[in-house]
């Protein structure tokens, strides 16, 4: 893609930013949050974890300040660097964002609910201090709403992502072998996609052997794997700042009778949901499709989170796929769908794609395939 349909891209961002405040009635926007920085400036691999920066948007300019540790990375990395005023004064966030406010004579604010107390008191009295005042509505997660229809860019890198993800699990399957413990297993892993061009791990990989794979959640550990173990492998690459997120579970030597059935049951629970989502629907109804099937299976009380989540330049986020869920699934959402099934003391399973939701239907980023494979022989 050329720099110029880069530009394009981050420019409709702000776009439907102005929108937003269009119809909020909002003179300006402070943002904080570093995934919504992120995606309104499309500086990739600037932001780390912490809150540094703000910006401040009007309907006519876009300030943003950092502080001199990053301005030569936004100045380098930012797509668009001409629409933003980059500054790095010596001054506090708080008083910056007043100094804006007053310059910009904005009568209303809206802040993102994101920030700490602590900051948007600053805010306030900074404001008392130059004898400004204005009213700052709450933006609750307005941007993360905006972040869920993806774009041409965030696509590519999150289909760049699970390449090396596929290639990682082709690269596990050959390695895995009775008497590795699950720790050096993960070693082998994120070994092998930090080499293949992952800028970083979505998130701590998940290796779970035997009866820890029943723990939605285990922590790798020093048990070594055995023969007739399912093993339940759940990581992802990052990439620009864009994550992958796949759980395969791979059974070494052959499968008993009873983890082919079950495995059988989370699969069709799977494939259920993936054939049948469609634009429009809503998160709670894909999830009660998985659990019907599921539960319908005789393993109603084995599957107890959610189906799945949005995934972008953070690894959890909109639209929530779950039964607690309000969100529908628009076009262009990015989102998992992963059952499973976890039997205490034995073992657990599950099946975890990320893709995409088109015109016609979801369409997985995922090329490793759905079968139970036997490794490790
Ligand atoms: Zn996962
Ligand atoms: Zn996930």
């Amino acid at each position: 893609m050329c720099k110029e349909d880069d530009v394009a891209l981050v420019r409709q961002r702000m776009g439907r930013l102005r929108s937003l405040m269009d119809a909020g009635g909002y003179d300006a926007l402070i943002v904080r949050n570093n995934a919504d920085l992120r995606w309104l400036t499309g500086a990739a691999r600037v932001f780390d974890d912490e809150v540094a920066h703000t910006a401040f948007v009007t309907q006519q300019g876009a300030w943003l300040h950092t502080d001199s540790r990053y301005y030569g990375s936004f100045l380098q990395h930012m797509q668009d660097a001409g629409s933003w005023s980059l500054d790095m004064e010596q001054q506090t966030h708080s008083e910056w964002c007043a100094a804006r406010i007053k310059q910009e004579r904005a009568r209303v604010v809206a802040i993102e609910d994101t920030v700490t107390l602590g900051f948007f008191e600053d805010v306030q009295s900074e404001l008392n201090k130059v004898s400004c005042a204005c009213l700052m509505p709450r933006l609750h997660g307005d941007l993360a709403l905006l972040r869920l229809v993806k774009d041409r860019e965030e696509l590519g890198l999150l289909r760049a992502a699970q390449r090396i993800t596929d290639e990682a699990f082709t690269h596990i399957c050959d390695f895995i072998r009775p008497g590795l413990t699950e720790l050096q297993i993960r070693a082998e892993l994120e070994g092998f996609m930090l080499s293949s061009g992952a800028e970083g791990l979505s998130f701590d990989s998940i290796i779970a052997a035997g009866p820890n794979g029943a723990n939605p959640h285990a922590r790798p550990s020093a048990r070594q794997v055995q023969e007739g173990d399912l093993l339940v492998i759940d990581y992802g690459a990052l990439l620009g700042d864009y994550h992958a997120d796949m759980t395969r579970t791979v059974c070494v030597g052959t499968p008993s009778a009873e983890q082919l059935r079950v495995y059988d049951v989370v699969r069709r629970a799977h494939e259920t949901c993936a054939d049948a989502a469609r634009p429009g629907m809503g998160g709670r109804e894909l999830h009660e499709l998985a659990a019907r099937v599921i539960e319908e299976a005789g393993f109603g009380d084995c599957f107890n989170h959610g189906l799945g989540h949005g995934v972008g330049i953070e690894i959890h986020e909109r639209p929530s796929v779950g039964r607690r869920s309000d969100d529908t699934i628009p076009i262009g959402a990015v989102f998992t769908i992963e059952p499973g099934i976890y039997l205490p003391g034995k073992f657990g399973i599950r099946l975890e794609d990320c893709g995409v939701m088109e015109e016609d239907g979801y369409i997985p980023f995922a090329e490793s395939p759905h079968d139970l494979l036997s490794v490790g022989l």
